[in-house]
């Protein structure tokens, strides 16, 4: 383990996390921070039980977009009053590509790739049905998307880090790329953010999105987050005009006026005590340098890929094997990959699985430490051993996998 400044057994306190296990899925639900259930009901007896509607004022209630979205703003590398926490993912995926879009009135085709999460997919198909003016999706393998970019690209959509390989786009690079071909960048940070330094101001990027329940540990559900490029501010229009959004709410106008920079981005109202639990976990990360964050995942990724190849040679890694172009996640192919999560799972190990055939495991030094991963890899290599995961029960698909 290389050194870091951040005291990475001292964050591991500061989460609860029950007994006998190993949670190796912060990158699907982040682990519980300490504090929360108490902020969530502070916020609920003090603030909503005795100040009621006056809370809104009298709390801030009606700022916490902007105040936890700077928060993120921070972890992710964007100025001050370029990010807001609303909606969810999917939503923020439908409000900056109709942005986006807009921007570029004379082009048609929205570039993505094959290993891009579904709903970013699907919010750009009904998004394109609904515009009926000849929008298309057009999805490339990953490795392709740069040489995709041409003057038909009105919009580059894509998500840094691959859900099921952890593989790594170069962020600065394909900005620089979109940009050079007249398209605009469009980022989704779901398993950038809190996993490692991001810098979207720097790599010039238009817009990006991400979850606040992954690696920002904000709840099941958290709210998401939205970035816009300062100097799309004058001239993006969201779809989605909401009364939030609007430049003077409680004027109550028959008419949308958008609020000015990133505020338009707001749709209805906040949900407050989600917001709370939200702006708790992110007290984590004032102690904690990212590119500590950074450099014990790969660490701690290195460590497990070394681990299990040396210990289940019938896995095969379907993440790559160049921690540079890796986000903080490891998975192995394995045939039986349903059935092995289960067993996993029974043995205290926290997976997930993915379709058709992927194991996967995600690392965070908030709460992962050095002994755990060799722990995982002992219990996996037990697993498979002894085939503790061939029993029926552990074949049968639950709804979440
Ligand atoms: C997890 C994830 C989402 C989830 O979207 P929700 O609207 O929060 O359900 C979206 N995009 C990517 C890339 C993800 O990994």
């Amino acid at each position: 383990m290389r050194p870091t400044k951040t005291d990475f057994t001292a964050t591991k306190t500061r989460f609860n996390l029950p007994e006998n296990v190993i949670y190796l899925d912060g990158n699907s639900l982040g682990a519980l921070p300490k504090g929360v259930a108490e902020r969530v009901q502070r916020v609920v007896n003090d603030q909503w039980g005795t100040s009621l509607i006056r809370g809104w004022n009298d709390h801030g209630w009606i700022h916490t977009p902007s105040t936890i979205g700077d928060r993120i703003g921070q972890l992710i590398g964007a100025a001050p009053g370029t990010v807001l926490c609303t909606d969810n993912t999917s939503i923020n995926v439908f409000k900056v590509l109709g942005a986006a879009l807009k921007l570029r009135p004379d082009r048609k085709v929205i570039l993505s790739d094959t290993g891009n999460f579904p709903t970013d997919l699907y919010m750009a198909q009904g998004l394109n049905q609904l515009l009926d003016a000849g929008h298309e999706l057009k999805l490339v393998a990953p490795e392709e998307v740069e040489a995709a970019l041409d003057d038909t690209i009105a919009v580059m959509m894509v998500t840094e880090v691959d859900y099921r390989t952890g593989r790594r786009h170069d962020m600065k690079h394909l900005t620089k790329a979109a940009h050079d071909a007249g398209a605009l960048a469009i980022w989704d940070l779901a398993h950038s953010a809190g996993a490692f330094p991001v810098k979207l101001d720097a790599c010039d990027a238009d817009f990006a999105i991400g979850c606040g329940y992954k690696y920002l540990n904000g709840g099941p559900g958290a709210p998401a987050f939205v970035y816009a490029n300062k100097k799309h501010h004058e001239t993006m229009r969201t779809p989605l005009a909401g009364w939030w959004g609007h430049a003077a709410p409680f004027d109550f106008d028959l008419n949308y006026r958008p609020a000015s920079g990133i505020d338009q981005m707001r749709v209805g109202t906040a949900p407050i005590l989600a917001m709370a639990a939200m702006d708790a976990a992110l007290d984590l990360w004032d102690d904690v340098d990212l590119e500590d964050i950074r450099t014990r995942s790969v660490d701690l990724c290195e460590l497990f890929i070394a681990e299990v190849e040396a210990r289940c040679p019938e896995l095969e890694l379907a993440s790559p094997r160049d921690a540079n172009v890796r986000g903080s996640q490891v998975s192995f192919r394995s045939q039986n990959g349903y059935a092995v999560m289960q067993a996993l799972i029974a043995a205290g190990v926290i997976g997930d699985f993915r379709a058709p055939d992927i194991i996967r495991f995600g690392f965070t030094p908030l709460y992962i430490s050095l002994e755990d991963v060799v722990r995982a890899a002992e219990i996996l290599e037990d697993t498979l051993k002894f085939r503790k995961w061939d029993k029926p029960e552990y074949s049968v698909r639950a709804a979440v996998t």
